[in-house]
């Protein structure tokens, strides 16, 4: 089979809800992937954030392995051990508190959003407040939470009632508070708005204001969660600040489907009791053991330590890169979850890398978005910013020259 081939049968038989690059992707070890037809790309991207051990790390490998030899599936009317160890360690990694798991990102963030408006029904409060630029998923409520016109466009009418506040602008969230308010939700990062960080005083702005009126601080760290960072959960940045509940989902698995939500103690009554919320597949002893696995691997390698480190080598590089062409207009982000804004339409900077084998990701139309392994190495990193170095030279040069022409 070459990629032609493939690319026939998706024109025939698969839906076209995605902008498919024309390369099928076959094999993965570490940071590197291989295509159909054997041309090696260093990924910097890997899978959106979900391989953050990159490709067929031999931990989640074993981990499956062994557990599809004892127990696939078992529905959620039984006692899981995985599924029960899984939310100890997620608990212990962040705040006193309990799991519920799903299989998505969309799909926690959807938890969540019910957990919210059962919360607020005794009081007759439903309406959530979301950030500009938010991406939470594309399932009805999670699409509705998600602040960009372009994701609701077809689908009205939305559900009751999502208001978008600017991100890290306190005082267009508190425009928009009614007596109905009874969460806000928002990713410490936003990553496909094209990673904003959110400032600390926005995120204590926040956290004082749900602390006043009774209202849910829900943190999506489906993208930011799990070390991303350089620590386990974003949030942990943040002084003072703790979420009431937390949605992760992408490297919570290392590459499998998982999703979870996380509700603080400090809500002290049970919101969702049995019957009001479930999922067919939600918290297997299969992808359990995949994610127990993953935080393992994180402790065992030290790799919020190695990802601390490497994203200071990539924005000292990714700085220098700045200086050398005007065409970067910014470095923006933390740890490995990075991006460089560009001053020209991202998409052929990411085109020509995948070309000179780098995978990088184009987003909002100007960003460059940059996601590596969290056990990426310094060599790696200099290989991916010597290749991205080329690409700025070739197309920046290019821009020059027709700005030139006009002139
Ligand atoms: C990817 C993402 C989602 C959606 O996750 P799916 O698994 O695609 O449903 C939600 N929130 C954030 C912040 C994300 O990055």
């Amino acid at each position: 089979m070459k990629t032609t081939d493939v690319q026939k049968l998706y024109n025939e038989y698969v839906m076209p809800t995605y902008t498919r690059l024309p390369v099928c992707l076959v094999k993965g070890k570490g940071s590197r992937v291989w295509d159909l037809e054997g041309k090696e790309y260093l990924d910097f991207f890997p899978g959106w954030g979900v391989s953050c051990l990159g490709h067929c790390h031999p931990a989640v490998i074993n981990a499956i392995k062994h557990q599809s030899r004892t127990m696939l599936h078992i529905p959620n009317n039984f006692l899981n051990i995985k599924q029960s160890e899984l939310a100890s360690e997620i608990v212990k990694a962040s705040f006193p508190g309990r799991v519920f798991f799903g299989n998505s990102g969309a799909e926690a963030n959807e938890g969540a959003i019910k957990f919210a408006k059962k919360y607020g029904g005794e009081t007759g409060r439903y309406e959530i407040i979301t950030m500009k630029r938010s991406f939470h998923g594309r399932t009805i409520a999670a699409m509705t939470a998600t602040g960009q016109d372009k994701f609701h466009q077809g689908f009205e009418p939305l559900i009751e009632k999502f208001h978008y506040a600017e991100f890290n602008d306190l005082e267009s969230v508190k425009k928009l508070l009614t007596p109905k308010t009874v969460a806000i939700m928002l990713e410490p990062i936003q990553g496909e708005g094209g990673i904003h960080v959110a400032k600390p005083e926005f995120m204590q702005g926040l956290r004082q204001l749900c602390d006043e009126r009774d209202m849910l601080l829900i943190l999506d760290e489906v993208q930011t969660g799990m070390g991303r960072t350089g620590k386990m959960f974003a949030y942990q940045h943040y002084h003072g600040v703790e979420p009431d509940i937390m949605t992760l989902s992408k490297a919570l698995g290392g590459g499998v489907p998982i999703g979870a939500f996380v509700v603080n103690k400090r809500i002290r009554k049970e919101v969702l009791t049995a019957g009001m919320h479930g999922s067919t597949f939600g918290g297997s002893p299969l992808v359990c053991a995949a994610s127990l696995a993953v935080f393992k691997a994180i402790r065992k390698e030290k790799l919020l330590t190695n990802t601390v480190r490497m994203g200071e080598l990539l924005k000292i590089e990714f700085e220098k890169l700045r200086e050398k062409y005007p065409v970067i207009e910014e470095y923006r982000g933390m740890a490995l979850m990075c991006a460089l804004k560009l001053s020209a339409p991202s998409a052929p900077y990411a085109q020509e890398a995948r070309d000179r084998g780098l995978l990088v990701n184009s987003t909002q139309g100007d960003v460059l978005r940059f996601l590596p392994a969290l056990n990426v190495t310094a060599k790696e990193v200099r290989r991916a910013v010597a290749i991205l170095d080329q690409v700025f030279a070739k197309l920046s040069k290019k821009q020059e020259d027709c700005s030139c022409s006009t002139h």
